[in-house]
């Protein structure tokens, strides 16, 4: 039991740490000390306005390790309409983000890797990942429940035409979708998930459950046998539950990309940050590819070690307003890592090849 004074001393460091929801009229929730807050409703005008000019900018001002400024300033522009508590029911918004995805499809389709690795980022924490051998990709969904803020069935065809597998991390809807499985599925291309995900249903007799373990390397068929994915599926977890699979993907020409899905085990001793502190062990991690919220992404990324750091997950429009994690976040939660990172918007992509652009090496850049 703490002692009244030492109790006394420790509220008010928690106090001082973080400004109470309540106390400080501005404040939504503890979680948004941090960042601008948020309107309960604005309008269309500035909405509208708002989304085009981001838009601009981010097609401007391409994401990059040492990136321009303005496109922090797009970004919290971004987290400010989507943090409006209606956002998702809003048409403007729902536009918005259906053309970024059917823009970075459009990408997908006019793009061949001839060297190094491409990856877009779609929704939630869905990547599109293609190297001169292959393209896969991890937690493809349509979008939110809410009608308007999917893309059309055809986008997500299209992706699925695109790719030669998909990954999913966990059961979560904002991970795991039937419908974008499905696609995958009827063009014979194979997609790995967590042990027991949609059990009992047709569906997961055709599911491919790789084995979790924190070194068994599974090698994943694509391309009708052409070309095989190297993938370790590491035993993770969404707090206590659901189990979630973290997948680490090497592929035919040596690109290694790790998707944590909502990894977020406990700190604690036998928990998860006893293997995760090893995934780098050993091998080249290119890309990690992380929940942006994951409890201490600090830790993770040590742990796994790679060359770059592009977060998912940020403005999930599924989640209420104190849980949407937005971009400003991101920012501060990676701020002082000493890992490149970049933080991209729905439907951005990024060339990574470290031979072209020594800036991306983690040893020459400083944040
Ligand atoms: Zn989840
Ligand atoms: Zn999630």
């Amino acid at each position: 039991m703490k002692t009244g004074f030492l109790a006394l001393l420790m509220t008010a460091a928690a106090a001082w740490a973080q400004p109470e929801a309540g106390v400080q009229p501005y404040l939504s929730s503890p979680r948004r000390a941090l960042t601008a807050p948020e309107l309960r409703d604005a309008p269309d005008e500035w909405i509208e306005r708002s989304l085009a000019w981001a838009g601009d900018i981010l097609v401007r001002y391409a994401p990059a390790v040492i990136e321009h400024p303005v496109r922090r300033a797009a970004l919290i522009r971004l987290d400010d309409v989507l943090h409006i508590e209606s956002a998702p029911k809003k048409p403007l918004v729902q536009r918005f983000y259906r053309s970024r995805i059917e823009r970075a499809v459009r990408e997908i389709e006019n793009t061949r890797a001839e060297g190094g690795m491409w990856i877009w980022k779609l929704y939630n924490h869905g990547f599109f990942i293609r190297t001169p051998s292959v393209s896969f990709a991890f937690d493809i969904v349509p979008g939110t429940r809410e009608p308007g803020f999917a893309v059309d069935p055809a986008v997500l065809e299209r992706i699925a035409e695109q790719a030669d597998a998909m990954f999913i991390s966990h059961a979560h809807g904002d991970h795991a979708s039937q419908e974008a499985a499905r696609l995958f599925l009827g063009r014979n291309k194979p997609v790995l998930a967590p042990e027991g995900l949609w059990s009992g249903q047709e569906i997961a007799a055709r599911l491919t459950y790789p084995r979790r373990s924190t070194s068994a390397v599974q090698e994943i068929p694509v391309q009708d046998g052409r070309r095989v994915l190297k993938v370790v599926a590491f035993p993770g977890h969404q707090g206590s539950a659901p189990i979630n699979n973290v997948h680490l993907v090497t592929t035919p020409d040596n690109f290694t990309v790790v998707q944590t899905g909502d990894q977020s085990g406990t700190e604690g001793p036998d928990g998860d940050f006893d293997w995760i502190a090893h995934v780098g062990a050993g091998r080249r991690v290119d890309v990690l590819l992380p929940n942006c919220w994951t409890n201490n992404i600090g830790r993770v990324a040590r742990g796994v070690n790679p060359q770059l750091i592009i977060t998912g997950h940020e403005n999930e429009m599924g989640h209420s307003v104190d849980h949407r994690e937005d971009y400003t976040q991101t920012y501060n939660h990676l701020f002082g890592i000493r890992y490149p990172f970049i933080v991209m918007a729905w439907g951005e992509s990024y060339h990574y090849d470290v031979a072209a652009d020594p800036g991306r090496r983690r040893q020459d850049t400083v944040h």
